[in-house]
């Protein structure tokens, strides 16, 4: 069976250490999947572990497909390796000039399309929902979801009304920057992920 996290941490794209998120959240854990897909070969070994069980769930009659969208930028990637292995054309949705999730470039969703919706990482699932908001009023219907790594914490409850099948199922561990154990532990300052001293 393939090990996700082994992958995943080879390639620098699962990092361990102290971290301030765009959130403000501090978190022991980050995920950089642009590093996992900076390698083609890895990234299909990866997304082939969603990729079987929707073949599996498409074979057995529970799922069909006509094609895959993913939110730019994490999304295009995901999206484009899960349609090559299904079979299916892959694009993606990007934020218009007023900040909405678009579909553009001439991309069509024909009525009634079955569409899989493919992320990076969902931690809230935000994204996901803005592109299936931009499917459903196209006329298409979202089947289910894919992620690299699912984030949501533990205790979250099924994001979306349709399932989601993740590569790496890693709840995050987030505490506020004033009740932070790892502050608490006396570790060197939270840093930024995308700053110097992490990569
Ligand atoms: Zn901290």
């Amino acid at each position: 069976m393939t090990d996700v996290a082994a992958i995943l941490s080879s390639c620098k794209a699962m990092l361990t250490g102290h971290f301030l998120l765009s959130s403000g959240k501090h978190s022991s854990q980050y995920f950089q999947c642009a590093r996992l897909l900076q390698h083609p070969e890895k990234a299909a070994e990866v997304v082939a572990t969603v990729a079987d069980r929707i073949k599996a769930d498409v074979k057995a009659g529970k799922l069909a497909v006509d094609s895959v969208i993913g939110p730019a930028m994490g999304g295009i990637v995901v999206a484009y390796e899960l349609g090559r292995q299904l079979g299916t054309p892959a694009f993606f949705t990007e934020r218009n000039d007023e900040g909405v999730m678009a579909l553009r470039r001439g991309f069509e969703i024909q009525p009634g399309e079955k569409i899989i919706i493919a992320e990076d990482v969902v931690t809230t699932g935000k994204s996901t929902l803005e592109t299936a908001e931009q499917i459903q009023a196209m006329g298409g219907v979202v089947v289910a979801s894919i992620c690299v790594v699912d984030r949501r914490p533990a205790d979250a409850e099924e994001p979306f009304p349709w399932p989601l099948y993740a590569a790496l199922r890693q709840p995050a561990v987030l505490w506020d920057a004033d009740a932070c154990e790892l502050c608490k532990e006396g570790n060197t300052p939270a840093v930024k992920p995308g700053s110097r001293k992490v990569f």
